[in-house]
């Protein structure tokens, strides 16, 4: 009944996610809580790494892309089942660093990355550097030579594919912040001018068409955008294109609206075109990399609440005020992103009419939902908001000096804490304030 298999509904009528009872782990750890299933993340790396091994003969790699959730356990996580990353900063590249990833696993991807942090990046051994532009080539390629070391990058491409829509179109591919265009010559340009350079290796190419994708056709054309140019790289230029990496991007399910394809249906369709297209063009079948974030680790994780009151305004609407909100899950003030919502206390009660789940910020805007169906709801229930495993978390803030809440990781019958609740200390801990001036024994 839930988007998510590891979700089921208990003999206390009580939400679970894989063993665990929802309401209980939010007695134990409190809320607003983050839950993630171990289990079902290692599953979904599986599903990936599984297909290109079946579909393209282990010829590629799996990168798990760090922005959807990025913490020290889940970058072990993601090592452990043989995946790279991908990371997009120098905060993401040290944490996985820190969590003794394997470097050479590592995209480090970004439009604008600063001398600190390819300095850094290069320090700590990353595989891969995805250029976005010449500056940046020009950049990477003095503080190669500095370090005496040769950096091995792919260039960032606009394959021309603008996929954020169901119905791909075409345009708008130059108007992009991200990466070089192919129909203005850029893309061809960027590679002359590597070719030149002592300190740089070309590698590969990468694209990465947009997010929360449910047709396999945008990444298709994309892919014959792709093998084209690695073609016309290697007739006008002589260059050799290893690496093709078509980035993330497929969709999840929210709610039973969304219809994605299994990870592995997206693999096979996509790897199909590559050999097809390989085998006219002439070229070695390229090493094929693919960096879900979404896909991976969104269904694996859900969000608890207890509810702290209930507006009914007659005419209008009945508001559902949690202890969370924007700070923990932006994502519905940003995109007004679509949500399942259940209450965990009473899970398999009928919905009977429709409430605006709202969060305790200083904003109007601060919803997690609006106009969603649910059964009668009492002050002091708990509140669960589904697939909630990638950019939440990730994207959460401390507006209103609200303290992140924690991840528990659960597998089988454990459940622990991987990242801890912040404290109002925490919060505080940047804070500079003169000695003298410190109030003291006021709390
Ligand atoms: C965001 C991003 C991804 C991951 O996208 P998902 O939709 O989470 O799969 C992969 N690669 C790049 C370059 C990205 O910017």
């Amino acid at each position: 009944m839930f988007n998510s298999q590891n979700l089921s509904i208990n003999s206390k009528n009580h939400l679970t996610i894989g063993q665990h009872d929802t309401v209980e782990l939010a007695k134990k750890f409190g809320t607003p809580l983050y839950v993630l299933d171990e289990d079902l993340m290692r599953a979904s790396c599986r599903a990936y790494k599984n297909a290109i091994d079946t579909y393209y003969d282990g010829h590629g790699l799996v990168l798990f892309a760090s922005k959807a959730l990025c913490t020290m356990y889940t970058g072990r996580l993601v090592a452990e089942e043989g995946l790279g990353a991908d990371v997009v900063s120098g905060g993401e590249l040290y944490t996985l660093y820190k969590a003794g990833f394997p470097m050479e696993k590592v995209f480090f991807h970004g439009n604008n990355k600063t001398p600190d942090e390819i300095e850094l990046a290069l320090t700590c051994g990353v595989g891969h550097i995805v250029v976005d532009n010449k500056y940046e080539l020009e950049l990477l390629n003095r503080i190669a030579s500095e370090k005496n070391v040769t950096q091995r990058i792919l260039f960032r491409i606009k394959p021309g594919i603008d996929a954020h829509t169901h119905d791909f179109v075409k345009t708008g591919q130059i108007d992009s912040k991200f990466g070089v265009a192919l129909e203005n010559g850029e893309a061809y340009e960027i590679h002359k001018l590597a070719l030149s350079m002592s300190n740089i290796q070309i590698d590969g190419v990468h694209c990465h068409i947009g997010s929360q994708i449910f047709d396999v056709e945008p990444f298709c054309e994309a892919a014959k955008v792709m093998i084209s140019f690695i073609s016309d790289l290697y007739d006008k230029l002589g260059i050799k294109v290893k690496i093709l990496n078509l980035g993330g991007g497929f969709g999840i399910k929210y709610t039973s609206k969304d219809d994605p394809l299994e990870p592995s249906e997206y693999i096979h369709k996509v790897t199909d075109v590559v050999k097809a297209l390989a085998l006219e063009k002439g070229i070695e079948l390229p090493f094929l990399v693919f960096e879900p974030g979404r896909s991976i680790v969104a269904s694996a994780g859900i969000t608890l609440y207890t509810v702290g009151c209930v507006k009914e305004i007659e005419n209008v609407r009945t508001y559902v005020s949690i202890d969370g909100g924007m700070c923990d899950n932006p994502r519905y003030i940003l995109y007004g992103s679509k949500y399942t919502t259940v209450l965990a206390n009473n899970a398999s009660a009928e919905p009977i009419a429709p409430v605006t789940i709202a969060g305790k910020c200083c904003e109007s805007g601060d919803l997690i939902q609006e106009h969603v169906m649910m059964p009668k709801i009492h002050v002091g229930d708990t509140l669960a908001v589904l697939a909630t495993g990638a950019y939440n978390y990730s994207m959460s803030s401390n507006y209103n000096r609200i303290p992140r809440p924690p991840i528990v990781m659960v597998s089988g019958d454990e459940a622990k804490v991987i990242v801890k609740r912040e404290t109002y200390d925490d919060l505080i801990k940047n804070d500079v304030l003169e000695e003298a001036r410190v109030l003291q024994g006021t709390v």
